[in-house]
């Protein structure tokens, strides 16, 4: 086993703090990009052959964000994992970038810092440059100002840090959008995980909601360690409607 400053497995992102495990089979890591997680080598392969890597790095950020522990992700958790993965449209990743600035926007007016080459997984972008690209569409559309002014050129000299100030027409953008549901795609189904009903859920739920659009979400599909009723109220907060049965 060696602890060692390396590049991230996901991310690629330098100079993070990853651990070998499992006879060097899987990686601990603690990545600021990425957060924190346990994979397999053959997992982190099969991301990166199935090009989700980035997606998979948003997807740990967003569990790390909200204190969720992940079990090590293997080969056979990377297919649910990637079940869930939403699918944002450019204005959605937008939307996604105010929200990040609100939430750390102390009060109006406060400049919020983000860090463009940590927090592009934030907002599902697959890196640095769809980051920025964001950031001067939100420029574009008045809804965010940069500071220093010259902002945008000066990133590479201050480390990737930024200072952004929601404008008056981000908080009415912001009003517009405030239910966080409006963006998902996500459709939650609260239904009995008995073995009865596997082909209901197999062959119906699941595939008319994927038909239809929409990623179809029941608890049992993310391996997670939370508190169950906790998971089931982030999931419906998140998702745009609920089917019962
Ligand atoms: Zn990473």
């Amino acid at each position: 086993m060696s602890n060692n400053q390396q590049s991230c497995p996901i991310c690629s992102l330098d100079k993070q703090v990853v651990e070998e495990k499992d006879h060097r089979n899987a990686f601990s890591v603690i990545c600021k990009c990425c957060g924190e997680f346990k994979i397999t080598k053959l997992a982190t392969k099969k991301a990166e052959k199935l090009k989700i890597s980035y997606k998979l790095s948003a997807w740990i950020r967003k569990q790390t964000e909200s204190a969720v522990v992940i079990p090590k992700i293997t080969e056979n958790s990377l297919e649910d994992i990637e079940r869930s993965f939403p699918n944002y449209r450019v204005l959605e990743k937008q939307l996604l970038l105010m929200n990040v600035f609100e939430s750390r926007t102390e009060y109006p007016g406060h400049r919020a810092s983000i860090n463009v080459e940590h927090d592009y997984p934030l907002v599902w972008a697959t890196g640095l440059d769809e980051l920025e690209y964001l950031l001067q569409s939100l420029l574009q559309r008045d809804l965010l100002k940069l500071s220093p002014e010259e902002g945008m050129n000066a990133l590479r000299l201050t480390g990737g840090q930024i200072k952004g100030m929601i404008t008056a027409k981000g908080w009415e953008y912001l009003e517009e959008h405030a239910r966080a549901s409006v963006i998902s795609n996500q459709a939650f189904v609260a239904m009995s995980f008995s073995p009865k009903l596997k082909s209901a859920w197999e062959d119906g739920f699941y595939p008319a909601i994927k038909t239809a659009g929409f990623n179809p979400c029941r608890t049992d599909m993310e391996p997670h360690n939370e508190r169950i009723d906790l998971k089931i109220m982030n999931e419906i907060k998140n998702s745009r409607f609920l089917v019962l049965m």
